[in-house]
């Protein structure tokens, strides 16, 4: 079985705003349909594909997907798994995370700190980070580089979740896109914290930094702290595992092994909802 522990659900694109969607369209050289249809999803994935769906919410950058979507997406497809999604610099996020959690009985908890311009790190989110811990909601937080100019490349980096697992030991988190580009930063990060991931989603694309990031892992050890995930619709999965075995076949550079083959099955085949307490 495949879990795709990273995946989008946008019902409209007309609800993506700017600066999110001008910023694409300028990066991707025009429009791109976002818009998720589950059987589209099915369609290029393995049969039995299990997947965490996420919507998203960040005020600066003009995304907002209302958890009650999630939650009636994945009512309607069992092998899916609902977080809901918190911009804690907007007010009334502390309702909508008990409304998500207690009312609509999402999951886990996605945020988006550079999107929404947020420090991670800051003690004032620590009731969030509190709740996510003792009510077991695993968190899916954005690391890595965007698009969108507005949107502060210091608050996507990795070690401020560093700061975050040192206070809350329990919480467990994946850490999305390896960090691109600050793969060394997340795996210094997912090397230290027992229940601290990242998922590989969206990177394969970029082959050279990702055989590269893979090394890197192999040589840290930490091949078991990666999770499969594809970030659906902005790729598939069955894209995303052609990629990772593509890398595979890269042979060593003279004086260095290549990538484990074995290790790039277990990655593809990692439960991580088992790992994340979703099972
Ligand atoms: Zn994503």
């Amino acid at each position: 079985m495949i879990v795709d522990v990273h995946s989008h659900l946008f019902d409209n694109h007309e609800r993506i705003g700017d600066p999110f969607r001008s910023d694409s369209q300028r990066a991707h050289g025009g429009f791109v349909d976002l818009t998720v249809r589950y059987e589209e999803y099915a369609a290029s994935a393995p049969a039995g594909t299990r997947a965490i769906v996420v919507g998203g919410k960040a005020r600066l950058s003009g995304l907002w997907v209302p958890d009650e979507q999630i939650a009636a997406y994945v009512a309607a497809h069992p092998e899916l798994v609902g977080y809901l999604a918190l911009d804690p610099t907007q007010p009334g996020w502390r309702d909508e995370l008990e409304h998500g959690h207690q009312d609509l009985g999402l999951r886990g908890i996605k945020l988006m700190p550079m999107y929404a311009g947020f420090d991670p790190a800051a003690p004032e989110y620590d009731d969030l980070y509190g709740y996510a811990e003792r009510n077991e909601l695993p968190l899916l937080v954005h690391t890595g580089t965007t698009f969108v100019s507005a949107a502060p490349l210091k608050y996507a980096m990795p070690v401020h979740l560093d700061e975050v697992a040192i206070r809350h030991p329990e919480l467990r988190m994946t850490l999305a896109h390896l960090g691109h580009p600050f793969e060394g930063e997340c795996i210094a990060v997912i090397r230290k914290h027992p229940h601290v991931y990242a998922d590989v989603s969206a990177l394969h694309y970029r082959p050279f930094q990702l055989w590269h990031s893979l090394r890197l892992a192999q040589d840290y050890g930490v091949w078991g702290k990666l999770l499969f995930g594809s970030d659906y619709p902005f790729t598939t999965v069955d894209a995303s595992i052609e990629g990772l075995r593509a890398l595979g076949e890269v042979a060593g550079i003279p004086g260095l092994d290549p990538l484990d083959r074995d290790e790039i099955e277990r990655l593809i085949h990692r439960d991580g909802l088992a790992l994340l307490g979703l099972d």
